[in-house]
This record gives C-alpha cells, sequence and structure tokens, in this order.
C-alpha cells in the first residue's frame, strides 16, 4: 500500500509559481509519475489551465484532460495526482473538493497560496491526510 507521494524540491517549485501566476483564480495540474511499492513517485507535472476562472473551485476542461492523459500513456506513467491551488484558504480539501475526491482516489495536492504551505489528502471512505515528501 502506498503511504505518501514523493515530488522533487523543482516540481514543488514549477507547482508554487503556477499558482501563484493563475492567482486570484485557482490554479490546477495534473501529476504523473509511477505508482511503487509504497509510494507514488511523481515523474512530470502537467500544467491545466482552470476553465472556470473561479477563487474557489476549479475544472479542467476534457480536451487537457485527454491530453494529459494520452501523454502520459506515451511516457508510460500513471496519473498519481491532481493538484490544485487554494488562492484566499488553507490547504484543506472544500466541499466540492471531496466530492471529487471520492470521484478521483488518487492523492490530491493543495497549494495555499494564503499560507504557502503545500499538503496532500486522499479519499478512503473519508478525507485523510497524505504524506508529501519532498525530495
Ligand atoms: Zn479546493
Amino acid at each position: 500500500m502506498q503511504q505518501a507521494i514523493l515530488i522533487s524540491k523543482d516540481q514543488i517549485n514549477l507547482l508554487s509559481k503556477h499558482a501563484k501566476e493563475a492567482s486570484p483564480n485557482e490554479s490546477c495540474a495534473i501529476l504523473f509519475g509511477k505508482i511503487e511499492k509504497d509510494h507514488f513517485r511523481v515523474k512530470d507535472v502537467f500544467l491545466t489551465k482552470n476553465i472556470e476562472n473561479s477563487p474557489v473551485t476549479f475544472t479542467i476542461s476534457n480536451d487537457e484532460l485527454i491530453k494529459g492523459y494520452q501523454e502520459a500513456e506515451k511516457r508510460q506513467l500513471d496519473v498519481v495526482g491532481i493538484f490544485h491551488s487554494h488562492p484566499d484558504s488553507e490547504a484543506y480539501p472544500s466541499v466540492t473538493d471531496q466530492k471529487f475526491m471520492e470521484i478521483n482516489p488518487v492523492p490530491w495536492v493543495i497549494f495555499s497560496n494564503k499560507t504557502e504551505q503545500f499538503r496532500a489528502y486522499v479519499f478512503e471512505s473519508k478525507i485523510i491526510p497524505f504524506v508529501l515528501s519532498v525530495q
């Protein structure tokens, strides 16, 4: 069972830059990588556009989702996480996030522009914090 999601400092920097550029709206990205025995390892970050242009929700277009999955398959990678940012609140899943986390049971990584913190969560019958290890 995977106990953590491993991400590099460069990937973290790329995601926080993406979040700051999208502010005051939420930003989003798909995390590609490898599902290993006891962890998920992020290999690449696929930055996406929040088509809602909203400070409180995000949606990735179907076109970008398809493109993302095709790109992952081409590189023989899996989708190991969903990233989005909270421009003006803590890095904790909103009610809307929780609903979508149930449908997408991969780790969800949230960055708060407000606290500049990254947090990860996963849905396992309820929302539980997940270890995000920056390496
Ligand atoms: Zn959210």
